[in-house]
């Protein structure tokens, strides 16, 4: 494994956090209920990946008559 050489100063230790902190998070969106999911991970809202269910989501509670 590669290994630095020389420490970096703060100023660019810190001017590579500032980037990536200013670096917007790429989504796409779930074709099932088109909620907003992360790229190469299941849906939050219905669990589904490339079209199948990985990720059992629990049933809404049925009130009780
Ligand atoms: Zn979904």
């Amino acid at each position: 494994m590669a290994l630095p050489k020389q420490r970096h100063t703060r100023h660019r230790r810190d001017r590579a956090r500032r980037e990536l902190e200013m670096t917007t998070t790429k989504t796409g969106i779930c074709p099932k209920c088109e909620a907003a999911v992360l790229p190469h991970r299941a849906c939050p809202k219905c669990g589904e990946y490339r079209g199948r269910e990985v990720v059992k989501k629990a049933l809404p509670k049925l009130k009780k008559d």
